[in-house]
């Protein structure tokens, strides 16, 4: 039963949950993301070994990520190098499978074992859940807020691609596309007050463009007051006058896809972005979220694009609509 539950879910809110927990149960002294301890299992010589060691360390000064063995540095094909990330992962607990174009030379990684403001790990540790204490009671579960790596050892994709996409631009902080308030970004999940979002368009400046599946995307963040609809950020559609809803998403980890494009309200949100004519029947509704962020092409132009991922400017105006006043 429980099983099927969080398949349900899964499949709605496009994030797999393996377990569901109280909040207050999470350690965040849990032995994870301590960067690894993998002993070797056959002795080298001596001599070798003392290179070995020389090298590790210069390698660990350079990247904050202390390795016990790697390979040589091998910069010359992507491929080479997504190898070697691949077997330090392995070795340190580090492990990188989503490589933001950006981050490849050099290659950047972070320090999960630092607090805030260290030289190498610039991300918050959370102390508390506090901030999400303005949630109703009924949010503080791990349904709503995504509190755990999934699987062991701190290897997840999501928090790895998202922390090493912010960590290569030295950013440790960032800006909700509604309100621009500014959110730190924490190295443990919930990753931020608030949830990251992939978009193919560009929403604000501070959106990081990413590299993904060979796609551009662009990584964003909503606050949660904004995902809340608190008071004095709430938005409606322009067009239809309904509320946008944001608190059914997940926070602190991301969606991997246009968060405001996945749920379109009315004909407007699905017209053609050259011809303006509708590109699905309004009746019509695609198959997953998702879906609504993916080229189409339109059947009366043939315009291919991203069509119902439209500017936020265009869609959105900002409580009481009778000012009529445009967002933000
Ligand atoms: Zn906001
Ligand atoms: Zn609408
Ligand atoms: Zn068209």
């Amino acid at each position: 039963m429980e099983k099927k539950r969080l398949k349900k879910i899964g499949s709605e809110t496009g994030v797999r949950c393996t377990s569901v927990r109280i909040i207050k149960r999470y350690k965040l002294d849990s032995p994870d993301c301590t960067g690894g301890k993998t002993e070797r299992t056959t002795p080298p010589d001596r001599a070798t070994e003392e290179m070995e060691k020389k090298r590790l360390k210069k390698i660990g000064s350079e990247t904050g990520v202390r390795c016990k063995r790697t390979t040589p540095p091998d910069r010359a094909t992507e491929e080479m190098e997504k190898k070697r990330l691949k077997k330090i992962g392995s070795e340190t607990g580090v492990r990188c499978t989503s490589i933001p174009k950006i981050a490849l030379t050099p290659v950047l990684f972070f320090n999960f074992r630092s607090v805030a403001g260290g030289a190498n790990g610039i991300f918050t540790r959370r102390l508390d859940f506090s901030s999400f204490n303005a949630l109703p009671k009924n949010k503080l579960n791990s349904y709503q807020i995504k509190t755990e790596d999934e699987g062991n050892h701190g290897n997840d994709d999501t928090r790895c691609f998202i922390l090493s996409t912010l960590a290569s631009q030295g950013r440790s902080r960032v800006h909700c596309v509604l309100c621009e308030d500014q959110l730190l970004v924490f190295d443990r999940y919930p990753l931020v007050d608030g949830t990251f979002f992939l978009s193919p368009r560009q929403h604000a400046k501070s959106c990081i463009e990413v590299k993904v599946e060979g796609r551009t995307q662009f990584l964003s963040v909503v606050c949660m007051g904004c995902l809340e609809g608190a008071s004095g950020r709430a938005i409606r559609c322009r067009f239809c006058n309904q509320h946008w809803d944001g608190t059914s998403l997940v926070l602190g980890t991301m969606y991997s896809y246009d968060i405001f494009a996945a749920m379109p309200c009315c004909t407007e949100r699905i017209k053609c972005n050259a011809c303006y004519k509708p590109v699905l029947h309004p009746s019509q509704r695609l198959n997953f979220f998702s879906d609504y962020s993916h080229m189409v092409p339109c059947p009366h132009c043939r315009t291919l694009d991203t069509h119902f991922v439209k500017p936020l400017s265009f869609c959105y105006a900002r409580l009481p609509l009778r000012s009529l006043q445009m967002w933000p």
